[in-house]
């Protein structure tokens, strides 16, 4: 058994990979910024909840506390703003901080467990509109937040040794509150990737970007 961390696992794919990792046995901690909702979600699913506000670094180092050792990671919480790029600065920052600065602390917290047990699976859950071979897409601060998480990926799984395995992966178009109702996926069609990631043995990959289980290009 293994302990993982879901951040946004109050709801939509966060909440599919929190169920999935739960039925392959795992201990689950639902990282949520509304610790009700959290709550409400994990004890449904027998998992935990701890508070967590990715936009706040002392929520994020409060939360890594609680959560203690931390086997897998899943970095998946997102906002999506609907303005254009330069128009609004303020989503820019909060895309910034909530899908690139949350995730890098929370490894800066976590990984250290990690890298001593020799054994650690992180999974950055981006998106296709991350890709610069997709043009660094999507509305406002979206796209340039995920291909920021996508060099994190690259930057931090070569720094981290081979157990500690650090990879992306696009879920594909999925029905939640960001997808909207009229996608393709379930969310647990859009969680499959995330969890063979998360569980990947060691001999897996490291340092890549992920679609329906397939390398995809940055
Ligand atoms: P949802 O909008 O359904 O859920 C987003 C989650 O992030 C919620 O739990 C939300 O919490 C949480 N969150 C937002 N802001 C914060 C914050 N400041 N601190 C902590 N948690 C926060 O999104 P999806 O399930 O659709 O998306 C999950 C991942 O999949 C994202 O990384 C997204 O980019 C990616 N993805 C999704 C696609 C899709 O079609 N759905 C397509 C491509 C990628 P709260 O409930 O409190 O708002």
């Amino acid at each position: 058994m293994k302990r993982a961390l879901v951040t946004g696992g109050n709801r939509g794919i966060g909440m599919a990979i929190a169920s999935k990792l739960v039925d392959h046995g795992h201990d689950v901690v639902i990282g949520s910024r509304d610790l009700a909702a959290g709550e409400k979600v994990a004890n449904k699913l027998g998992a935990t909840a701890v508070e967590l506000d990715l936009s706040d670094p002392q929520s994020i180092a409060q939360a890594a506390k609680q959560a203690g050792p931390v086997d897998i990671l899943v970095n998946n919480a997102v906002i999506l703003g609907s303005g254009s790029l330069l128009n609004d600065p303020k989503d820019f920052a909060d895309s910034m901080a909530i899908m690139v600065h949350g995730p890098y602390l929370l490894m800066h917290h976590l990984t250290p467990h990690m890298v001593s047990q020799r054994f650690g699976r992180v999974v950055n859950v981006s998106s296709g509109w991350g890709a610069f071979s997709d043009g660094v897409a999507g509305p406002a601060g979206y796209g340039v937040a995920k291909a920021a998480l996508n060099a994190l990926t690259v930057a931090t799984a070569r720094t981290l040794p081979n157990s500690v395995k650090v990879n992306a992966m696009c879920p594909g178009w999925v029905r939640t509150r960001m997808g909207g109702m009229g996608a393709s996926r379930s969310p647990d069609q859009g969680a499959d990737t995330a969890i063979w990631l998360a569980t990947l043995p060691a001999s897996g990959p490291t340092g890549g970007f992920f679609r329906d289980r397939n390398p995809i290009n940055w």
